[in-house]
């Protein structure tokens, strides 16, 4: 398959998903004419089914199958793209139009994986489910939640985090919120205090709700039961707000 065929694939799919099936359609949702030799091509590696008469074109079974790959990708880059790298208007669509040609399977998964196997694109179109979608509704309940929709006692570890905007990413980068780090919520009212690296620490509700965690099963018990390390030396306290000796962290 060639980026063109990929193109006319992709296309189709949307048809198969809006029930339509006519070239007319096909034109609209690809934004320019149809090319014959592109739909014939497809017919003979039996990806497609074109009917020149009734001016009717639907995806087999073999294309059906190798579109939702294609569509698969392309939507996980773009919900990687939106929420994780903040690519925004121009380039968008086709910055994920190449990311489905250069990605491995395995790194589909990881990145699936990693925004806790997201349902929909940012267009809100349905994201078609991967094996690691199937395993994790098997096996254990891991998901992508924000700091600020933690119970107290829970614990999650660092995911990314979802901001805008430059100046507060900047001050973001300030804390120890690395991916990875774990967290565990100790009080939401009247701050929110976490337990980050071995520290305690104090912040604002607006930060809370730019922090993506993938939350582990239970009240803050991994999912074979054991309770998280605890450090044993009392936790230095810091204080992330103007005035305080360790930061001048304040509310936007
Ligand atoms: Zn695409
Ligand atoms: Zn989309
Ligand atoms: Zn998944």
């Amino acid at each position: 398959m060639n980026m063109k065929q990929d193109e006319y694939l992709e296309a189709l799919w949307r048809l198969h998903e809006q029930e339509k099936n006519s070239v007319e359609d096909l034109q609209t949702a690809l934004n320019a004419p149809v090319e014959r030799d592109v739909l014939d091509g497809l017919t003979s590696d039996r990806m497609a089914e074109y009917d020149g008469e009734l001016r009717k074109v639907r995806l087999t079974e073999k294309g059906l199958a190798y579109a939702l790959d294609l569509v698969r990708k392309h939507r996980l880059a773009e919900r990687l793209l939106h929420d994780v790298l903040r690519v925004r208007g121009e380039g968008f669509e086709s910055e994920a139009c190449t990311f489905e040609h250069l990605v491995a399977p395995q790194v589909v998964e990881g990145i699936c994986t990693l925004l806790g196997h997201p349902r929909e694109c940012p267009h809100g179109l349905p994201i078609p489910e991967g094996e690691c979608c199937r395993r994790s509704e098997q096996t254990i309940s891991t998901s992508v939640v924000y700091l600020a929709q933690l119970e107290v006692g829970e614990v999650g570890q660092v995911a990314y985090i979802d901001c805008q905007d430059d100046a507060q990413l900047h001050r973001l980068n300030g804390l120890q919120f690395k991916p990875g780090v774990e967290v565990k919520l100790h009080q939401k009212y009247p701050a929110y205090v976490v337990e980050c690296e071995g520290g305690i620490i104090a912040i604002d509700e607006w930060i809370a709700k730019r922090i993506l965690l993938w939350k582990q099963r239970g009240r803050g018990v991994y999912e074979d039961g054991a309770v998280p390390h605890v450090p044993e030396k009392p936790a230095r306290k810091r204080f992330w707000r103007r005035g305080r000796r360790y930061g001048t962290f304040t509310r936007e």
